[in-house]
């Protein structure tokens, strides 16, 4: 499928720099360029760099010095003729150069067009052009990694035995049905339930790993909490190794959210520093502590930071009783630099004994909450012992953020998981079609009922990787079974 018209557009980012790249595709590309560009010789080479000059058609002068790269169909991104034209990076000139591209001719490309042409043009499939903007998008470096796995059709090869399965076994019962009088070799009812079973066994393990992938993905939330002045934006700027919340020592002065991205082992990571939560005082402070219990509700993990070097206060146990319900969490005993504190709160479980000794517990009526509850599944608190002034438990702290924000983490490399919740959702739906083609297989129902539901659980993995059409179906059919003899 080649488009009509010629598309243009400036691919490098907005502003001045030392390169800006114009690109065009279409059929009518090598003319333009060509046509703007005086080149050494003419047609131009392709998949090879010539230098040129930009000179506007109506003034024939040089405007400048180019590089202009040429790749002719199908051997271009888009599989249709390419040019890039790499200018200096003067935005004047770059608009300049793309406005002669359209009197000439071009049109303006649409966003991701450049992408949508390569995928229609069957250059790559859905997963992939979905990976080329995660991979724009990237911001750490284990991202990337993730994204150019996929963009090298990660997702489609995971895929691709599963859909080869259903389209062998829908090819098997329409034989069947069609050719029934030709004593066609139609599969087994146990055989179909095991080819069943080991397809949704696979696509379960990649909705699952999804989890992981919307954290690759996207990054996490963590939101930090605690009394006023227990260290929490201290804490913080020690995670993000920068300053940037403001740190005082009077009470109750982080009044409103900070949130800033760090780089946690390949994941961003987004840390919300709360406002010191209490009895609000006024008004303004009121908000910010409305404002702290929906960061807390809608981040991913929570952070609880206690003050090791007083006692235990019923604060504390308030706010642990808060967070236990919502899920994982982290205990940091903070201020742990300083002599820590006998309660007798709860003697002998002062948040100080619990950090001299490991750890391993919290105090008194807290402690019930330290527990990992069997009824919800939620696990034990994870405690870390810290010093936001001298930097120690920083590392274990941030180990164990990432323990509980990436559990899955080592579970497999970059392209086994799936980062996208388009394909989470697809996948779920093929699900769906292989449950009931299951219910379908064990009560041995009609053929034509199994193919309805072998097509349910067919279509979605074609939706996420590209079409299959009943010319591939009826390809396999002739192909293995020779009918027609
Ligand atoms: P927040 O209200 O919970 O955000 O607490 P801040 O981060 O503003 O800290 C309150 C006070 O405690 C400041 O004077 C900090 O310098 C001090 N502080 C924070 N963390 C530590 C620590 O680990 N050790 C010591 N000795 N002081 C700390």
């Amino acid at each position: 499928m080649v488009s009509e018209d010629t598309i243009v557009a400036i691919s490098t980012p907005p502003g001045r720099g030392g390169l800006g790249v114009v690109r065009l595709s279409g059929v009518r590309a090598i003319e333009i360029a060509t046509r703007l560009i005086k080149l050494p010789k003419l047609p131009i080479e392709t998949q090879r760099a010539t230098l040129g000059a930009f000179a506007p058609v109506e003034s024939g002068r040089v405007l400048d010095q180019v590089v202009v790269t040429c790749f002719r169909a199908p051997h271009s991104y888009t599989a249709e003729d390419v040019v890039e034209i790499s200018c200096h990076g003067a935005p004047i000139i770059l608009r300049y150069l793309e406005e002669c591209c359209l009197a000439q001719g071009a049109r303006a490309a649409e966003p991701g067009e450049f992408t949508l042409r390569a995928f229609l043009n069957g250059r790559m499939d859905l997963t992939q052009a979905e990976a080329v903007r995660d991979l724009i998008e990237s911001q750490t470096l284990y991202q990337a990694r993730v994204a150019a796995q996929q963009l090298g059709g990660s997702v489609s090869t995971r895929l691709k035995p599963h859909k080869q399965v259903l389209l062998d076994l829908i090819a098997r019962l329409e034989a069947g049905i069609d050719f029934a009088e030709d004593d066609v070799a139609v599969i087994g009812w146990p055989e179909i339930l095991t080819r069943l079973d080991r397809i949704s066994a696979d696509l379960e393990r990649l909705v699952e790993g999804y989890e992981y992938g919307r954290i690759v993905r996207e990054g996490l939330t963590l939101a930090i909490v605690g009394r006023p002045n227990v260290g929490k934006s201290s804490l913080f700027n020690r995670l993000l190794n920068e300053e940037r919340a403001i740190v005082t020592p009077i009470p109750g002065t982080t009044r409103d959210l900070v949130a800033e991205t760090a780089n946690l082992g390949g994941i961003p990571l987004r840390f919300v520093d709360t406002a010191g939560v209490r009895e609000a005082l006024d008004e303004v402070e009121k908000i910010g502590v409305a404002r702290t219990f929906s960061a807390i509700a809608d981040s991913d993990l929570r952070l609880l930071v206690v003050d090791a070097s007083e006692p235990w206060t019923e604060d504390d146990t308030l706010l642990l009783e808060k967070l236990r319900p919502l899920g994982a969490l982290l205990v940091a005993l903070n201020k742990s630099d300083l002599p820590p504190q006998v309660t007798d709160v709860a003697p002998g479980f002062s948040p100080a004994h619990a950090a001299l000794k490991g750890g391993a517990t919290l105090p008194g009526d807290a402690a019930r909450f330290g527990q990992a509850d069997l009824d919800t599944g939620i696990p034990a608190p994870q405690i870390v012992r810290t010093s936001a002034l001298t930097g120690e438990g920083i590392h274990e702290l941030k180990e164990k953020i990432l323990a509980l924000a990436a559990p899955a983490r080592d579970a497999g490399p970059e392209g086994e998981f799936i980062t996208n919740l388009r394909h989470q959702q697809l996948i779920k739906n093929s699900l769906a079609g292989l449950a009931k083609a299951h219910q379908a297989a064990e009560q041995r129902m009609h053929h034509e009922m199994l193919l309805l539901d072998l097509y349910d659980a067919l279509r979605p993995l074609d939706l996420i990787t590209g079409a299959t059409y009943a010319d591939d179906v009826l390809d396999i059919i002739f192909k293995t079974f020779c009918v027609g003899k």
